[in-house]
């Protein structure tokens, strides 16, 4: 190849003169190029004239074009330690200037949304999405929470300074899935310059057709690869966003994340959770395990940023006090066990002790339920919560938000909603997949901006982990 076929090839892709247009590149990629670097961008250059605008990305070794430009005498150099460009060309020192002071690498300010702004081309010669910097802006953008801040020290000449960036890129993503919708959506053209596959694009429209795309689906650069640690990890903490967004507080129950805390914690990590109910543990109901062991796992929890949300019992205690100085001795002060007609009894015993007592209804109608709740109260003030579990009125043959939710009047008493489903002849059920009606019970907690714990239940735990799990809600 030498410069004028690469000139074609370029007026051919659609660029003329007076444009902008930042290139990665791979020089080899093209076959033999005569005169290598320099006839490349001097066909560029030559392309886009004298008011155009030629930018690079040097902020890592990026191929022997960029560096070549960048030794430039006229090539100017963006001031950024990170995603640092030059550029040579009418808008070039515009473009670079005070990319430093902007408060992302990549968003406004930058040299990639200038370039956007100004009207300019992003070209990918030889290389695919992977290399296209302006995703970054994108993501920037879009401030996705999986995005982190970094810092850096900046050398200028008004001096050294250290500064921070919000909003950088993490590890892995898939550009390169994006690459078929860019070209679907007619963002994008495609040609040939010797042998290098070369695509280029209007950088506003490739910005606001993804922000479009990421605005709905904000995981929309995420790979589904389940061994991608990295990806796994950013899907976690676009859960953990979105789940913040909520009133509610989301709990997991011990025996769905694993058996041993340091499992449970890795998997409550992954699904993005931040509290957890302890009703097993080592494959036994943990209130059963010694105070000691209890104790630690506590304190472990604690240490790894997971809240305890309760102790479940799974049966009417026989010896409540016992239960109390565990609670105690382990520094838990909420405590989940079945209804029974003898609630006010432990509900007294639990307020002495201020110990935060919520039934949970197991084996009882809506009405005896409600009526038993009734009893706790005293004036607007009820001595023990309710933890509603919609499977166990399903599995008694109630349709568990129609009939018992409603007509017990329960939302004064509610404090949790198991997230669980059971089909009338009293299996369990993927939640939704169910009779328990668990859409329109958290639907219309959600309208009553509901502050308590919606915590996917132990009965959950053969129907996938605490991140599928955790997902499966989400699309509830
Ligand atoms: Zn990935």
């Amino acid at each position: 190849m030498n410069k004028n076929e690469i000139k074609n090839g370029l007026r051919d892709i659609g660029l003329k003169r007076g444009d902008i247009v930042i290139l990665h590149s791979s020089l080899s990629s093209i076959g033999h190029v005569k005169g290598g670097a320099d006839t490349v961008i001097n066909a560029f250059l030559e392309t886009i004239g004298e008011a155009g605008t030629l930018v690079v990305p040097v902020f890592d070794k990026l191929g022997i074009i960029t560096e070549t430009l960048k030794q430039r005498p006229n090539a100017i150099v963006s001031d950024c330690p990170l995603g640092t460009v030059a550029a040579i060309g009418a808008d070039a020192e515009f473009i670079c200037r005070d990319h430093w002071r902007a408060a992302t690498v990549h968003g406004h300010g930058t040299p990639y949304l200038k370039i956007a702004e100004l009207g300019g081309y992003v070209c990918l010669l030889g290389v695919d999405q992977d290399r296209n910097t302006t995703m970054h802006t994108v993501e920037a953008l879009l401030e996705l929470p999986y995005l982190n801040d970094i810092s850096a020290k900046v050398d200028t000449s008004d001096g050294k300074h250290e500064a921070t960036w919000k909003y950088y890129p993490g590890p892995h993503r898939d550009f390169i899935g994006l690459d078929r919708k860019l070209l679907d959506g007619g963002i994008m053209r495609v040609g040939k310059i010797g042998n290098a596959v070369t695509r280029l694009m209007k950088s506003r429209e490739l910005i606001e057709f993804l922000t479009k795309i990421g605005t709905e689906n904000p995981a929309f650069c995420l790979c589904d690869n389940p061994n991608c640690a990295d990806c796994v990890k950013q899907r976690a903490a676009l859960r953990r966003a979105e789940l913040a967004r909520e009133p509610f507080k989301f709990a997991v129950a011990s025996s769905v994340a694993g058996h041993y805390v340091p499992e449970i914690i890795d998997n409550l990590k992954t699904a993005g959770v931040d509290y957890v109910e302890l009703d097993m543990l080592r494959g036994h109901p943990a209130h059963t395990l010694d105070s000691a062991i209890l104790k630690t796992a506590a304190a472990e929890f604690k240490a790894n940023h997971i809240n305890v949300s309760g102790l479940r019992l799974p049966a009417i205690p026989t010896d409540f006090p016992t239960i109390i100085a565990l609670l105690k001795t382990i520094n838990i002060s909420r405590l989940l066990m079945p209804l029974s007609s003898d609630a006010a009894i432990f509900a007294k015993q639990a307020v002495a002790a201020s110990i935060e007592l919520v039934f949970y209804n197991l084996g009882v109608t809506g009405n005896y339920a409600s009526r038993i709740m009734n009893q706790l109260a005293v004036g607007k003030e009820s001595a023990a919560g309710f933890a509603f579990s919609p499977a166990n009125f399903a599995r008694i043959g109630e349709k568990p938000f129609l009939e018992s939710f409603q007509q017990g009047k329960f939302r004064k008493y509610i404090t949790q909603l198991d997230i669980e489903d059971a089909l009338f002849d009293g299996s369990s059920a993927l939640p939704g997949n169910g009779n328990a009606e668990i859409r329109e019970l958290v639907s219309i907690l959600r309208c009553a901006s509901f502050s308590g714990y919606m915590t996917i239940s132990g009965i959950n735990r053969s129907f996938g982990s605490a991140r599928e799990l955790a997902e499966q809600f989400l699309s509830l």
